[in-house]
């Protein structure tokens, strides 16, 4: 195991679908490949997107202007393609519409309050990507620039809303919000000290359990079809490999999942805190 298995949210469903994925993609043993071309324009649009939120804020509070006005007149990035140029334009207008009415002033990313943990076998820590962080009202904001509702009913059963709110939360009130920069439209969930510790007690254990074991169970399901660590999986045989989707479809139906190692489709280095730097946002 890496010194330091990073769990990202698009980690957290392996937990309970596969385990031998779930383990080999948190620790970055044996796997076979990353996010694919398709994941790699997304990562590339939406960085654009979230950098631009990110300098827009700080440039509005400089000035003392609405970030609307700035994200207005943003240009999308030249290395953008003609289509995803045309999303970034959607994006900054809608976008431009939830931070006007939100408000709020920017602050850095806040300090990691779910530190590091170790089971037998080594150590983790919840790594999740900050893509915009405000005070609004004296509470604490953590934004997620989305091209897409949050696909969890409520926001707090969302991995990444959970793990947000353990990273950054410490033991002051934290705001999670979804941004659907396409909709401008913006969900939003309140967490507290007490709720979030009753989320770490139940997750931390589960983590650990899954990484202490010696074999983690290989659980073929549609998932599969995107599985970075499919080389030598015993529950997929040769012909499998030979057509990598087979037992994807014979699982069930198509997933859309991501392969282990993106975080999300989003952008690539970005703040975070938990320990590392990710995707960001845009993922929905
Ligand atoms: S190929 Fe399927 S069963 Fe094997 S590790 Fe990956 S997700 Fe699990």
């Amino acid at each position: 195991m890496d010194d330091v298995a990073r769990v990202r949210p698009s980690d957290l469903p392996q937990l309970d679908r596969c385990r031998r994925r779930f383990v080999r993609t948190v620790t970055g043993s044996g796997l076979t490949h990353g996010p694919s071309t398709h994941s790699r324009r997304r990562f590339a649009l939406a960085n654009a997107v979230v950098d631009a939120a990110r300098r827009a804020h700080a440039q509005a509070e400089s000035e003392g202007v609405a970030p609307s006005e700035i994200l207005d007149d943003t240009a999308p990035p030249r290395d953008l393609e003609a289509e995803e140029r045309a999303v970034f334009d959607d994006a900054m207008a809608g976008y431009g519409d939830v931070a006007d009415a939100r408000g709020g002033r920017p602050v850095d990313p806040a300090p990691d309050a779910f530190p590091a943990r170790t089971s037998r076998s080594g150590r983790f820590k919840l790594s999740v990507t900050i893509d915009v962080a405000l005070v609004v009202d004296g509470i604490t904001e953590v934004r997620r620039l989305a091209f897409g509702p949050s696909p969890h009913g409520r926001l707090a059963d969302d991995p990444r809303a959970r793990l947000t709110a353990l990273v950054c939360g410490g033991t002051e009130p934290l705001r999670y919000v979804h941004v659907d920069v396409l909709r401008a439209s913006a969900s939003v969930v309140d967490t507290d000290a007490e709720e979030r510790r009753r989320w770490g007690d139940e997750l931390g254990p589960r983590i650990i359990s899954a990484l202490d074991e010696p074999e983690p169970a290989a659980t073929p399901g549609p998932w599969c079809s995107s599985c970075p660590a499919v080389r030598g999986c015993p529950a997929i045989g040769a012909s499998d490999l030979a057509s990598p989707l087979s037992s994807a479809e014979r699982g069930g139906p198509g997933t859309g999942e991501r392969p282990g190692t993106d975080e999300a489709p989003g952008a690539s280095e970005s703040p975070t805190t938990g320990g590392s730097r990710g995707a960001a946002g845009m993922g929905g």
